[in-house]
């Protein structure tokens, strides 16, 4: 509340100025019609290779039931949430557009972007609800396969789309020039491409390294240049997504420090942000802290190492001269403040990543019993999105020498 962080996942009742809700949030397909519908209607899901089905795939968007089918569950959802402002209708999390002949047939009429099917589809769920729940939107994807923009519908009024951030490096600015990272640069062209069709664009962008959750991830100074590109590009909605998923990822406290600073005033100049967070968490050790996130964030600015949300500890930025030089900032770090135990415990929480990165180089027994001791103490529960930190310990004991 302190720091106006607003969203569907914090924990802000009516009592306490309340939030912005959505009522369904991602990849509802299934929600709508469920796998285990598919034997009595297989053709109600996508066509592919010749074939319906219904595993890691999405539903057949032109098929005119499937349609009446979505408008009657999302009003039901509409009547069940009265205080939620949001509901999306989007893609499953995987692959599998339908190809028969209808949605293709949209599909080549819309330039051949996927995202053609899938917006008339939610457009038309958004025209039947509008009138009967004026001031609630609908919400869908330009995710993966449909993130390039259709050539002739627009969104709705009443239309969300979130373009999504999800292949883009964070260790340089969005905005960077083609020649440096590529990526970047397909990305910022589809955001002007849908703001241009859009009247309420919003964009899922995330700020975290999902195979790697405790590892250094350099994109501290990314996050408010980027920001500023969603502003520039008429964005009226950020979903920032984070390590929602464990305590003791990475930086966790000071990206959400930055993250509330820039998200509230993109002008907010993400030097102050670090060093004011450092001297009020890290107390005496800020300063070695600060010397060790510009190390890290200069040479992936230098070097060009380009990171993505899947990026490991293979990476180049982790050679041997930054690994040393990082533990030598973090032994003055630690020094700093071993007479207070609440900081020296932060401290430590803050080497995980380095740790972590010197582990997946060298697997040593007494080293990963300290990064166990730090990550009990740190209450770390997953490695990353999806393995448990007992799993991943398991495994690294084998390796362990
Ligand atoms: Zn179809
Ligand atoms: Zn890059």
């Amino acid at each position: 509340m302190r720091n106006h962080l607003n969203g569907t996942q914090t924990r802000i009742d009516a009592a306490r100025g309340g939030k912005l809700d959505y009522s369904h949030f991602v990849h509802t397909f299934n929600e709508i019609v469920p796998p285990s519908e598919f034997a009595a209607h297989p053709d109600w899901f996508s066509q592919v290779d010749g074939k319906r089905t219904a595993e890691n795939a999405q539903l057949c968007v032109t098929n005119p039931e499937v349609l009446a089918r979505a408008i009657e569950v999302v009003r039901g959802w509409m009547k069940a949430a009265p205080g939620a402002a949001i509901f999306s209708v989007s893609q499953n999390d995987c692959f599998q557009p339908c190809e028969c002949a209808d949605c293709k047939r949209v599909f080549e009429e819309e330039g051949q972007a996927w995202s053609g099917p899938y917006l008339r589809f939610v457009n038309a769920i958004a025209a039947a609800l509008g009138k009967e729940f004026p001031g609630k939107a609908i919400d869908t994807l330009a995710y993966q396969f449909t993130r390039k923009p259709p050539e002739k519908v627009k969104p709705l009024a009443n239309v969300i789309v979130r373009l999504c951030s999800i292949e883009c490096c964070f260790a340089h600015p969005l905005d960077s020039p083609a020649a440096l990272d590529e990526a970047n640069a397909k990305f910022v062209y589809d955001l002007g491409e849908w703001s241009a069709r859009s009247q309420r664009l919003y964009v899922w962008d995330y700020v975290i390294d999902y195979s790697h959750s405790i590892m250094p991830f350099p994109n501290l100074t990314s996050i408010a240049p980027n920001l500023r590109t969603f502003v520039k590009n008429g964005v009226k909605g950020v979903y920032e997504e984070a390590d929602y998923f464990t305590p003791g990822g990475e930086f966790a406290e000071l990206r959400t420090w930055i993250l509330a600073k820039a998200l509230w005033n993109p002008e907010y100049d993400t030097e102050k942000a670090i060093s004011e967070f450092l001297a009020g968490y890290y107390e005496d050790a800020q300063r070695p802290l600060a010397q060790y996130i510009r190390l890290l964030h200069d040479r992936a600015a230098q070097q060009t190492i380009h990171f993505n949300i899947w990026a490991g500890p293979d990476s180049p930025l982790f050679d041997e001269a930054t690994l040393k030089r990082s533990d030598e900032l973090f032994d003055q770090a630690e020094d700093a403040v071993h007479f207070k135990p609440a900081v020296l415990a932060r401290v430590e929480t803050a080497r995980l990543p380095i740790l972590y990165v010197e582990l997946a180089h060298t697997p040593s027994a007494a080293l990963l019993e300290r990064f166990d001791r730090i990550a009990r103490a740190s209450g770390v529960t997953k490695i990353n999105e999806w393995q448990s930190y007992d799993a991943w310990l398991a495994e690294m004991r084998k390796l362990a020498k």
